[in-house]
């Protein structure tokens, strides 16, 4: 690495103690680069076995890589911790100005321990670490509010991040996210709960180094290199024209899109809410994360009218993209966009995964259909009966969920594996290793590679176009071939996290792009030390699961997944069966 390079810090942080240090950890960043690589060496030895979830033994980790801040793209901060929804390897992503943020107050990883007896938010300001009274921001249940009385407490403006939680964050909804720069998110597994056991509302980072690269002229043009193939990249232009909601209507054509807590595998009416549909009428401006050319966060405008004033309305900016038109749009059939944007802000605003929530309310709708929570459903008395495409009765829902102001709404802010286990309905759950299913019902790839991945994602693996491959060559569909894909694609993607690049960016930097950007970085590496890395990192992670408890062989499969017809028809759950285990091989020889 660079010599000097602050990268090497580690920024510690104890909230019962409220005190900090920091440590050199050079060998930590030289052997498994950083990102991800460093943010599993830190958690398994910061976070003790069997630690619960939402207690003090449970760390949050915080880590950025060599390229962040230095070239393109490297735009994200990984979170590492215990997940309280699966209990165990939590793992989250967010760009914003979090990565870059990080570095320059001179950190290549940030953990906290511990938990503050009252509310606090801590602001990192290069190597000062401040611990602030919270008590007059805990109880907000606005994440838009507490990023805004934040913004104008303290200084940093330009150059900082604000994370920070909602209401269901402080409520610990076992989903509940974290925000950054109001856009971005820590968004799966349920940060946002740690945060909230901790009593820490929010965290500023600001800072003000530079980063030198020790020959400037090579490193001049291999940043020109790469940022003229991502401005001049097909795949760059389709994130930056409509996001990824432009796959809203392959995907539907496919018969790929779940629909209606997957009863279906299309939308009849998802042309009133697909990407090019949205952007024709909504988009208001389109933003990026720092250090991006791309700016693929795509924000609708949402004109709400008042009731008693006529042609005088708020307008508020809605973030929208595939998986958010998914989870709340095909998923609950809310055909109306200015409905699914509405209800999409209030998911924001109080700080809650939109995926997890998505599902959780599709898989309670059904249930209720079903007769299996009759009375447990209503609130003081009053019934709230859910109903596809009802979006004024989802929000209220999703107040509740945050309030949790009954014992069903206690059970579904535990994801859908809590609560169908106990109001029944397991074979409708969608819930792979206790996370909720994301937006693809492409065939066995996807469905495997959520049961078996790191995180449970469609980001571990990228199982849907694995299926969609296949497509074109149906032989290459077995079990063994799926399994063999995916680990080699998570593998590889243990190499991008930790140099924390936007997966997005993945056709951009190829190996041979990212061992050039790491030799002008100072860092000696060969495909096969990439190759060997990117398989530690993976197997670490998985042994940190297994440690906590996961167990591959007992994982439960959705019945749905294997009754609603994918493009490749209906899936057997031998298929399945057969993947896990492929997989599981693998990763036990890593
Ligand atoms: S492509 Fe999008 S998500 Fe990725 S770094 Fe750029 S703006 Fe952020």
């Amino acid at each position: 690495m660079i010599s000097e390079d602050p990268l090497r810090t580690v920024l510690y942080i104890d909230l019962s103690k409220r005190s900090f240090w920091t440590e050199d950890r050079r060998d930590l960043f030289e052997q498994y680069i950083g990102g991800t690589g460093v943010a599993i060496n830190l958690l398994q030895k910061e976070c003790r076995q069997n630690a619960n979830p939402l207690g003090p033994d449970n760390p949050i980790i915080f880590a950025v890589g060599p390229l962040t801040g230095v070239f393109p793209l490297a735009s994200k901060t990984v979170a590492l911790f215990k997940s309280p929804l699966t209990g165990n390897l939590g793992e989250s992503h967010a760009g914003g100005r979090s990565a870059t943020a990080i570095r320059m107050a001179g950190y290549g990883a940030i953990v906290i321990k511990g938990a503050s007896e009252t509310p606090v938010y801590l602001v990192i300001d290069s190597d000062k670490v401040h611990f602030k009274d919270a008590s007059a921001l805990w109880g907000l249940k606005s994440s838009f509010t507490v990023g805004r009385i934040i913004r104008e407490q303290e200084d940093g403006a330009g150059l900082r991040t604000i994370m920070r939680i909602g209401g269901a964050g402080e409520k610990m909804v076992s989903y509940a996210c974290v925000i950054t720069e109001t856009y971005r998110h820590f968004g799966r597994l349920g940060l946002g709960a740690v945060f909230g056991s901790k009593k820490l509302k929010a965290i500023s980072v600001s800072g003000r180094r530079r980063i030198k690269v020790e020959n400037p002229k090579t490193y001049r043009e291999l940043y020109k290199e790469v940022f003229n193939r991502t401005v001049k990249s097909p795949a760059m232009k389709k994130y930056h024209d409509l996001g990824t909601a432009v796959n809203i209507s392959p995907l539907n054509e496919l018969k790929a899109l779940p629909t209606e807590n997957l009863k279906q595998n299309s939308f009849d009416q998802a042309g009133g809410i697909s990407g090019e549909s949205i952007a024709e009428k909504y988009l208001g401006r389109r933003v990026a994360c720092s250090h991006c050319p791309v700016s693929c966060i795509h924000l609708a405008t949402y004109r709400e009218p008042y009731a008693s004033e006529p042609y005088f309305y708020k307008t508020t900016m809605v973030g929208y993209d595939y998986e958010l038109i998914y989870s709340f749009g095909t998923m609950l059939k809310i055909s109306s966009p200015e409905g699914l944007l509405k209800i999409l802000d209030e998911v924001e605003k109080y700080g809650l995964d939109v995926m997890s929530t998505g599902v959780a309310l599709a898989w309670a709708t059904e249930a209720q259909e079903r007769n299996l929570i009759p009375s447990e459903g209503d609130v003081n008395g009053a019934k709230l009966r859910l109903q596809w495409g009802d979006y004024d009765t989802y929000i209220k829902a999703i107040e509740y969920l945050t309030d949790q102001p009954n014992d069903f709404y206690k059970a579904l802010a535990r994801g859908v594996s809590y609560a169908s286990s106990k109001y029944g309905g397991s074979e409708f759950a969608l819930s792979f290793g206790g996370n909720e299913m994301p937006g693809y019902h492409t065939g066995p790839a996807a469905h495997i590679g959520h049961l078996i991945g790191s995180r449970h994602s469609h980001l571990d693996g990228a199982g849907y176009s694995i299926d969609q491959q296949n497509l074109k060559e149906p032989g290459k569909s077995t079990p063994e071939n799926i399994a063999k894909a995916l680990i080699d694609e998570e593998k590889w993607r243990q190499i991008l996290s930790s140099l924390t690049i936007c997966f997005f960016a993945r056709g951009i930097y190829d190996i041979d792009t990212v061992l050039k950007t790491l030799s002008v970085l100072g860092y000696k590496l060969t495909k096969d030390d990439l190759t060997r890395i990117g398989s530690e990192i993976l197997r670490e992670k998985y042994q940190f699961k297994i440690r906590e408890g996961f167990n591959p062989r007992n994982i439960t499969i959705p019945k749905r997944i294997l009754e609603t017809p994918s493009p490749h028809g209906v899936i057997s759950e031998d298929t399945i069966r057969k993947g896990v285990e492929s997989a599981t091989d693998l990763l036990e020889k890593l």
